[in-house]
């Protein structure tokens, strides 16, 4: 989501001004083509038209007919395509504005709509820019919903935190891009923004509600990172990107304690047994209606081979193995010898087909009866059946709880039918206490075989690697500094390296060796928590403290040290 850069310090920091600025977003940086449009008729150059497509061509003159050419002998100039059957042509570094016939109207540009001015023009690689040229407050519309989705953290003075960061980023960030033409691009190198077809009308009050509004430090706007989980704390900016700042030191991303809320449940025996009561499956029959098989009766006899044969008729019709015994056991349904146990061939019947049909999700509130879940990023409401077993799973092990609390943060396997919970899995969140425990990425783990480890660490050039070692954790824990050993040298990486190398989410993570019995590496799992750089503005837990009831002001105080809020215009 977020990965963006401090910006060299050689910046000169604009005075806070008295009105508000327009901005020019760079929405198109090599452009091959761009096609314009609009609803109603708009002009280029004076020409009226509904579309413009913009395209570089080269051009020579009759003198360079038969004759072979340098490349720089090329020249290049811009056409411009209107309503698909005119052409303009004009040197290519003209700069073409396109106003919108009203300010009610928004231009087409590909498949995204804009508020305010596009520009376009030919770059010094030949290819072509595009600018979005519009009021600072109109373009934050277009940036706070991508930043901080308002459907799945759909909290109003999280949303402002986001606005007051996102306005402050940019405002210190202006003219970064000057030398390309515009002042920031609008991807996550910068902040993510797409336009007037992503506003969305909680984030839009969010940005109108603090209108003007910007951190700073010593008077000054801050460089106001954020980033999407930070995994329980937040890292000093100086060790992330090499550069000391009062305002980005680590903090914990915590806001007061949450309430444990309190569950009672049933004692149940073991989890697979559970299982079978609750899809009610006690025997072959039962498990042909669970799964919605057609056919009837049990099994002549329980021993492997008349069983095999029965399962794969039943159950996998369409399939015709050379041995009903083998096909079985490869399906891991059942043993290659000895005796089976039925209670354990129904479970992997009902689990190998996926027919209990789990669902993942992380708790986000429960009052006792209804619980809201996180599911596929949208917070969905389910009513707790007080019969349905509570399972509590550490590792691979689950045991039946018949009390215990939870505190949102935790993630729930769960089975719900038309709205009601019937069983639960969950899982103690180790990030539970804090603001950001509501994040599908709050945990993770990530396996590498050698050979991905080896072609991760290619760049460093130091042979087949032997080890990792990390020599330096920061406040938050992060490995700030690491020694890659290999066959040929060893290095020692920076975080934000490491991360990159690694093609990993966050820079924090602890990490397992996996060797054979020869001692050579063989594998490594990252185990982390978070997601993104980690420094300043952690988004998930602006959410989770607004959940807390904290103020805009109360969040972006917490991540960033010792500011003060003041209103631009
Ligand atoms: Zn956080």
């Amino acid at each position: 989501m977020i990965r963006k850069l401090l910006v060299a310090a050689v910046l000169v920091l604009p005075a806070l001004q008295q009105s508000e600025p327009t901005v020019r977003i760079g929405i198109g940086q090599n452009a091959a083509t761009v096609t314009v449009r609009s609803s109603q008729e708009f002009r280029v150059q004076g020409q009226p038209t509904r579309s413009a497509r913009f395209a570089p061509i080269i051009s020579v003159g009759d003198a360079a007919d038969g004759t072979v050419i340098a490349r720089d002998q090329l020249r290049y100039r811009m056409a411009v395509e209107l309503d698909g059957n005119r052409y303009l042509v004009v040197p290519i570094a003209t700069h073409i504005r396109i106003q919108p016939p009203s300010t009610s109207v928004r231009l087409q540009v590909a498949d995204r709509s804009y508020r305010g001015t596009v520009e376009v023009f030919g770059n010094a690689r030949n290819t072509l820019t595009v600018v979005n040229e519009l009021p600072l407050e109109e373009y934050l519309l277009g940036v706070v919903p991508n930043e901080l989705s308002p459907s799945t953290f759909g909290q109003l003075e999280a949303l402002k935190a986001q606005a007051v960061a996102a306005r402050t980023y940019i405002v210190k960030n202006m003219g970064q891009y000057r030398a390309e033409g515009f002042d920031i691009c609008d991807t996550d190198q910068c902040q993510v923004y797409f336009g007037a077809g992503t506003e969305d009308p909680l984030s839009s009050r969010a940005v109108t509600e603090t209108r003007g509004v910007v951190a700073t430090y010593n008077g000054q706007p801050i460089n106001a990172l954020y980033s999407s989980t930070c995994g329980g704390r937040t890292e000093s900016s100086e060790n992330i990107f090499e550069e000391k700042l009062p305002y980005l030191v680590s903090v914990m991303c915590v806001f007061k304690h949450p309430e444990p809320r309190p569950f009672k449940a049933r004692s149940f025996s073991d989890f697979k047994t559970t299982v079978l009561a609750v899809a009610g499956v006690s025997n072959y029959t039962e498990l042909r209606r669970f799964l919605g098989v057609q056919g009837t009766g049990e099994p002549p006899s329980s021993s492997l081979a008349p069983l095999s044969k029965y399962l794969r008729e039943n159950f996998y019709p369409g399939v015709k193995p050379l041995s009903d015994l083998d096909f079985m056991v490869e399906q891991d349904i059942l043993p290659s010898t000895g005796t089976v146990n039925r209670n354990e061939v129904l479970y992997r019947m009902i689990e190998r087909k996926g027919a209990f049909e789990w669902q993942q999700g992380v708790l986000v509130s429960w009052d006792g009866q209804m619980m809201t879940l996180t599911v596929s990023g949208k917070p969905t409401t389910f009513r707790l059946s007080p019969d349905a077993p509570i399972f509590f799973r550490m590792g691979e092990e689950r045991t039946s709880m018949t009390e215990g609390s939870w505190i949102g943060g935790e993630l729930f396997d769960f089975r719900a039918v038309n709205g009601v919970i019937q069983m639960v899995v969950y899982r103690r969140n180790f990030v539970n206490a804090t603001a950001d425990r509501y994040s599908r990425l709050a945990l993770w783990q990530v396996h590498k075989t050698k050979q991905e480890i080896e072609a991760a660490f290619r760049p460093l050039n130091i042979g087949e690697i032997r080890g990792i070692r990390v020599i330096q954790r920061g406040p938050s824990e992060r490995p700030i500094s690491t020694e890659v050993t290999g066959t040929s040298g060893r290095s020692t990486v920076r975080a934000l390296r490491l991360r990159s190398l690694l093609g990993l989410r966050d820079s924090m993570f602890y990490f397992d060796e996996e060797r054979n019995a020869q001692g050579t590496l063989i594998g490594m799992t990252f185990y982390g928590t978070g997601w993104g750089h980690g420094v300043g503005m952690c988004q998930v837990g602006a959410y989770g403290m607004a959940m807390d009831g904290a103020s805009y002001e109360e969040i972006l105080k917490t991540y960033y040290t010792g500011i003060d809020l003041k209103k631009m215009y």
